[in-house]
């Protein structure tokens, strides 16, 4: 979060006073903007901001994705009675009409693939990321791994591939391989 000088006027995010052109406030494109000191510093708290953030977002590309899915499908419904008569689609020559319909529904199915888009970006908007969360994950999968793993056991370390444990250490293994010592993170470990 960065401290800027306010452009246009808004309201703080949490305590929703004013905040006037040309006072300072703190602003961050995820998490929004604040008055100087109501910026969360928290990550819980950064994430809920960013996740509410997130969310009016993904819902408004969810609303378009809706509503260019609706009209698509009500011209293809429309179109149905000559979409479905092969004789009015296998009539050779030139129709006008026919390639008008044939337009349409060309159309009609390009904004079925771009509400698809839309949807695909709100749920890729909907996953908020703070600071840690992959320092997070990888200490869950260390202790996931701690909890089964013991001395003598035969794993796959990844990187060095088939090795025994010797011993469990804080956040790392000390595996044996070939008569050599390995320290690896229990993250990389399997069991085999
Ligand atoms: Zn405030």
């Amino acid at each position: 979060m960065r401290k800027i000088t306010v452009k246009y006027a808004g309201e703080c995010h949490k305590c929703h006073a004013t905040l006037e052109v040309g006072t300072e406030a703190m602003y961050e494109k995820t998490t929004g903007i604040f008055c100087i000191g109501c910026e969360p510093k928290d990550v819980e708290e950064i994430r809920q901001y960013r996740q509410a953030r997130a969310d009016r977002k993904a819902d408004k590309y969810e609303q378009w994705a809706k509503k260019r899915r609706d009209k698509a499908h009500a011209v293809i419904e429309h179109n149905k009675p000559f979409t479905t008569d092969i004789a009015f689609c296998t009539q050779p020559g030139y129709l006008p009409f026919r390639e008008r319909i044939l337009k349409q529904e060309r159309k009609a199915y390009q904004n079925i693939e771009i509400a698809k888009e839309f949807e695909d970006k709100a749920s890729s908007l909907r996953h908020v990321r703070v600071k840690g969360d992959a320092e997070r994950e990888r200490q869950l999968q260390r202790d996931a791994i701690k909890a089964v793993l013991k001395p003598g056991m035969e794993v796959d370390t990844g990187l060095y591939g088939l090795g025994t444990v010797k011993r469990i250490n804080k956040k790392t293994a000390t595996v044996t391989k070939d008569g050599s010592k390995l320290v690896v993170d229990l993250s990389f470990i399997k069991i085999v």
